[in-house]
């Protein structure tokens, strides 16, 4: 499970994260939606030690992402995130990208990666394009390349910021699609996204940002259903 307990971050005088308090258990899909500039994305990067935070805790498994002495590398092989685009190397195959970290950092045999790789590229339906180069991908099939990426870390932990806002509205299906196949199979998720209809069907619960303070957290019906706050109320005005 992921704790975090009022987490403050700024960044120089702007504080961009006030007192966050959020409890993610095994097996839940939570969803974070809010304006630009909300935290968002800050929270995400927080969670697996990519930023420091300037007070409160985030355990993961119990173990505090931003004390002394905990070995991020290991922390992170199990939380996978996937970005809004990720660049694969250009001269290796889509099966030789995702092999790569496996390799490196989990020390797997060539053999190992590769049945990894290929059982994770199968899975989100790019079983047939191993040997392609990934410049020949549509945006969605290299989504869904750098989300095979992360799973062939075998991760307890996938954290998702807005992966489908870069591609064309025809792609953001596909992507969509995976996310909620891994959802359905129990993968533990946070799920940054501006797809509203998405966080309605497949979150557990969705919580809302706004201005570095999450103001609301609901069941997805309560949230979208009654919103409570006038801030909640413009957002979802203007987002429909
Ligand atoms: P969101 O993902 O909700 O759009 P972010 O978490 O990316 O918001 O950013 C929150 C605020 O922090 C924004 O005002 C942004 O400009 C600022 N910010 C984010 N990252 C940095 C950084 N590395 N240095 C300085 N300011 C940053
Ligand atoms: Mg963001």
């Amino acid at each position: 499970m992921i704790e975090i307990e009022n987490v403050r971050k700024s960044f120089g005088p702007l504080e961009v994260l006030k007192g966050i308090d959020l409890t993610v258990q095994k097996g839940e899909v939570l969803t974070v939606i809010g304006g630009s500039g909300s935290g968002k994305s800050t929270l995400l990067t927080c969670i697996n030690g990519l930023e420091p935070i300037d007070s409160g805790r985030i355990l993961v498994d119990g173990t505090d992402v931003h004390a002394k002495g905990t070995d991020l590398n290991k922390l992170r092989r199990h939380i996978g995130i996937v970005f809004q685009q990720w660049n694969a190397f250009p001269h290796l195959t889509v099966l030789e990208n995702v092999m790569l970290a496996p390799r490196k950092v989990l020390g797997l045999s060539k053999s190992e990666a590769e049945e990894m790789a290929v059982k994770q590229l199968t899975h989100v339906g790019l079983g047939d394009k191993l040997k392609v180069y990934p410049s020949r991908m549509s945006g969605g099939q290299q989504q869904r390349m750098a989300i095979a990426r992360a799973l062939a870390m075998s991760p307890s932990y996938m954290l998702f910021d807005e992966v489908t806002s870069a591609l064309d509205p025809q792609l953001v299906g596909e992507v969509l699609d995976t996310l909620r196949m891994l959802a359905s199979e129990g993968m533990t998720m946070i799920c940054v996204t501006h797809e509203m209809k998405f966080a309605r069907e497949v979150s557990d619960r969705v919580a809302f940002f706004h201005k570095g303070v999450m103001a609301e957290i609901a069941k997805p019906d309560a949230l979208f259903g009654a919103p409570e706050t006038p801030e909640l109320q413009q957002f979802l005005a203007a987002t429909h």
